[in-house]
């Protein structure tokens, strides 16, 4: 037997993991990738799942598959809860050790309810495929309710849906609610009319879409109008219970009865960052990021990478200051190849780079033929909305899904929900009413 090669130890399979043990594919090292699931999630079509518009395996692969020809790479299913920097070590929640010589931790992120966690049993967040799931069921069973209520506050209660939180995911999620309920629904119930279902997206800033320069903005605004979704912006939720929300704004305190709040409002790191600052000493930002040296390794912990949305990472372009790196896919899918970079270059005994971010630009999409599109250009910035931003919008993400049965089948179901206007998804299990309705009413079947 030869001398044993470097460890590598990947925890997350997200974006920047993916891209770091791939970038490492013809490194003389042995990659253990570890992930509490097992599998690659593309989180940017999560909402499709939420709104029923594709299947799980269409944005989901196993993590096992994608690396069966990377001989170097052994995928582990587990949980790491614990982290020793000095001993070089990694513990999985079931008491099982893995060792290392290069770490790069990839866990990203979660919700954050802003310190009210009693929110989040009546506002699921969107991060993971069940959340998907919870979702997907919470709005399919409230029109189904609503079918069964005779009390008519009550059923105007249980057809109002509220979004909070007007970043992309929450612009994504307001629109295609809005959607279904104009266009997939109608002519399938007998009691009530779907369109009557109300669709509210409630922000705490000035607009939409604050990453987006404000022209693009204002357009996803009308957009999102256009298709019936009442938009309100500077308004603060001030508490949320099972019967719906209570919000603030300029023109006082108001109350938004809904069976079906979803939360699209804020983000926290994984608690993995807690863990290595424990173990290392590190400096953890608001959102409780982990703060990394220029070249992404930890202080004093050279062998030690953090990345992704759970590094509170600065991008080093030459000539120019040090700029935050946003919490997107291309920005996790760029420091997995930094980070990949500066191990090889460790191995080789040279100096580690220095992580530069580039940004090619940023999209967002509301809808049916709706959405934005920023990109930059050598001859300055690309702004356009509508038809073309959305078609733009559609093919760069099939683009970058995974694998190319995925590409297919999305393609496929894409094209199918656009001429029917089906939503192909809609099988939900576990599908009792509980709570939803007050009572059994007796119902007159002629009703
Ligand atoms: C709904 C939604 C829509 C989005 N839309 C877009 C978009 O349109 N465009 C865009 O650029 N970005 C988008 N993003 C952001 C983008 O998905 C993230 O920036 C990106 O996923 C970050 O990559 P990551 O590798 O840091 O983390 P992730 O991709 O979140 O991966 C983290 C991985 O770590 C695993 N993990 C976590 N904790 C542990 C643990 N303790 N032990 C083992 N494994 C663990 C998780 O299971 C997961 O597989 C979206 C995010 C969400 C939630």
């Amino acid at each position: 037997m030869g001398l044993m090669r470097p460890q590598v130890l990947i925890i997350g399979c997200g974006f920047g993991g993916l891209e770091a043990a791939r970038a490492l594919r013809a490194a003389e090292v042995d990659i253990t990738l570890v992930d509490k699931t097992n599998h690659h999630l593309f989180q940017p079509l999560l909402y499709q799942v939420a709104t029923a518009g594709l299947s799980a395996p269409s944005i989901a692969a196993p993590i096992r598959h994608l690396f069966r020809g990377q001989r170097n790479v052994t995928t582990l299913l587990g949980e790491v809860t614990g982290i020793d920097a000095n001993a070089r070590t990694a513990t999985l929640k079931d008491g099982a050790v893995l060792r290392w010589d290069h770490l790069i931790v990839a866990a990203g992120a979660t919700h954050s309810y802003f310190g009210r966690d009693e929110w989040a049993a009546h506002a699921p967040g969107l991060k993971t495929l069940e959340d998907a799931f919870e979702i997907r069921r919470r709005v399919l069973l409230a029109f189904e309710a609503a079918e069964r209520e005779d009390d008519p506050a009550r059923r105007a209660a249980l057809m109002q849906f509220v979004v909070v939180g007007a970043g992309p995911t929450g612009v994504e999620l307001a629109g295609t609610f809005a959607e279904i309920a104009r266009h997939t629904l109608p002519g399938e119930f007998r009691r009530i009319d779907p369109r009557q279902a109300r669709v509210l997206l409630v922000e705490g800033s000035p607009r939409v879409l604050q990453a987006m320069p404000e022209s693009l903005s204002e357009s996803a605004r009308a957009q999102l109008a256009a298709l019936g979704v009442d938009v309100r912006l500077g308004a603060r939720v001030t508490g949320i219970d099972a019967e719906g929300l209570d919000i603030t704004t300029s023109a006082g305190a108001e109350r938004l009865a809904s069976r079906c709040v979803v939360w699209a409002a804020g983000v926290a790191a994984s608690p993995l960052g807690r863990v290595l600052a424990e173990a290392t000493g590190c400096t953890l930002d608001r959102a409780g990021r982990v703060v990394v040296e220029p070249d992404l390794s930890l202080k004093g912990f050279a062998n030690l990478q953090v990345i992704g949305d759970l590094a509170a990472a600065q991008s080093h372009a030459p000539g120019q200051d040090p700029k935050p790196v946003p919490g997107v896919s291309p920005g996790a899918k760029q420091m997995g190849r930094c980070a990949a970079a500066n191990i090889k270059r460790r191995l080789r005994g040279e100096v580690t780079q220095a992580f530069r971010y580039r940004d090619y630009g940023n999209l967002a999409t509301i809808g049916r033929n709706s959405a934005v599109v920023d990109l930059g250009t050598p001859a300055g910035p690309l702004r356009f909305s509508g038809y073309f931003a959305w078609l733009f919008w559609l093919f760069a993400h099939v683009y970058f899904l995974i694998g190319y049965r995925n590409r297919f089948v999305v393609l496929l179901d894409w094209a199918w929900a656009y001429w029917t206007y089906d939503r192909g998804a809609r099988v939900v299990a576990n599908a009792g009413l509980a709570g939803l309705n007050e009572a059994s009413p007796v119902h007159d079947v002629k009703a």
